[in-house]
């Protein structure tokens, strides 16, 4: 008899699958899929599998187990946010690397459209093992990295500093026995007149095949970003906190005339990327705006979320983003910005995009409207009348996130 049962039940339920190729449904939303060229009403159907299966017009809801009212939201490829602190531990004196200064993704990705993370350089090649097995390797967000040049990782203090430590063989061998998830190598807080730490990142990146980002640290007087960016760097390496103003570091826009330095636009002509990183102090309206103004946009826009910048002005990849759109940069523009230039500056292809066969990662937004107030650190401060949000989050197929219940949750 209990066989019997189990039979039926086994051919109930493969029918059920056979009916309906598929787990979710998305219909109706304004699709922005820039790799795709898609900037549309459409339908979006993800397999039971959790792969892109479909983007059409009218796609059949019987069709699906999962059926998701999208009307008047916006559906993007889930968010690839390439600078932020993920390496959280114990250790109360290592700042960023298994130390405080860290945040675990999963508590701050989801809830902001955001599937995808690449940590900034918080590990090193001694220490990314630990930074793999315990959170990259235990996180829901797909956790990838980049490899501190610093074999310590952002260890802080002295141990950034040390030239000696930064090895980029044992770095390119680390970065090579870990394809895909190694994206890219990190230069970051070296403070002193000396191009050597640049040039030894760049042929980290060199032997693994990877892009460099540079988080310039600073020096009195500062280093030329203009030699940085054009006999240093390779075409495809990254400058991150590309809108900061410090005294220690040459900015990018030059604010007494409100222009972007001519070197500035021939370094991109280059293939310099320029990349948000917003972080405590990395960003500034005075930076920022008359370079939107003037149609110079960041290729990526990131958080470099970490717990000094949080809660601060930063808070979030949709904050950010929010910012972007207040200061005119065009919603097109901005999703490309957080979905596929990010994914093609760290040679990841596959993510970032809604083409049939990928992982179906996937944002719902909506971009609200009403009266809202956006500063930077220093206290300068813009309104604007729209904010996004995130509606829901789907990685890999599955809902990991949904803010006012639009799946129907039994
Ligand atoms: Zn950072």
């Amino acid at each position: 008899m209990r066989t019997f049962i189990s039979f039926f039940a086994l051919i109930f339920f493969a029918s059920l699958s056979w009916a309906q190729p598929y787990s979710i449904l998305i219909k109706n939303g304004h699709v922005i899929d820039p790799k795709n060229n898609i900037d549309a009403v459409m339908d979006i159907a993800v397999s039971n599998n959790g792969k892109i299966a479909q983007v059409a017009k009218d796609i059949d809801p019987k069709q699906a187990t999962q059926v998701i009212d999208a009307k008047g939201l916006i559906v993007t490829p889930g968010l690839v946010d390439i600078h932020t602190h993920n390496f959280v531990g114990p250790n109360a004196d290592q700042a960023y690397m298994n130390g405080p200064g860290g945040v675990l993704p999963d508590g701050f990705t989801f809830r902001s459209g955001v599937t995808t993370v690449a940590d900034a350089g918080s590990s090193g090649w001694r220490t990314f093992p630990e930074f793999k097995k315990n959170v990259i390797d235990r996180s829901q967000t797909r956790v990838l990295a980049f490899l501190n040049i610093v074999g310590e990782g952002m260890r802080g203090g002295a141990y950034e500093q040390r030239v000696d430590d930064m090895d980029p063989s044992a770095a390119a061998l680390v970065a090579r026995a870990n394809p895909g998830v190694i994206v890219g190598i990190k230069l970051a807080h070296f403070v002193g007149a000396d191009w050597t730490p640049a040039d030894r990142a760049v042929a980290a990146g060199t032997k693994a095949n990877i892009p460099v980002m540079v988080d310039f640290g600073g020096s009195t007087p500062p280093l030329s970003i203009e030699d940085l960016f054009l006999k240093h760097l390779r075409p495809g390496d990254i400058f991150t906190h590309c809108f900061a103003q410090l005294t220690t570091r040459e900015s990018v826009v030059d604010s007494a005339a409100q222009k972007v330095k001519p070197f500035v636009l021939e370094a991109r002509k280059r293939g310099i990327i320029f990349d948000v990183g917003y972080g405590g102090i990395s960003f500034r309206f005075v930076q920022a705006i008359p370079a939107i103004k003037s149609g110079f946009f960041p290729n990526s826009i990131s958080t470099d979320l970490h717990t000094g910048s949080m809660n601060g002005a930063m808070k979030d990849e949709l904050s950010v983003m929010s910012k972007f759109l207040v200061m005119g940069m065009d919603l097109v523009s901005i999703i490309t910005a957080s979905t596929w230039n990010p994914a093609r500056e760290i040679k990841r292809e596959d993510l970032g995009n809604l083409s049939v066969g990928a992982d179906a990662d996937i944002a719902i937004l909506t971009i609200r409207e009403g009266k809202f107030g956006f500063f930077d650190y220093t206290g300068y401060k813009i309104e604007g009348n729209k904010k996004f949000e995130c509606e829901m989050t789907i990685r890999s197929g599955k809902i990991v996130y949904d803010l006012n219940g639009l799946a129907n949750v039994r």
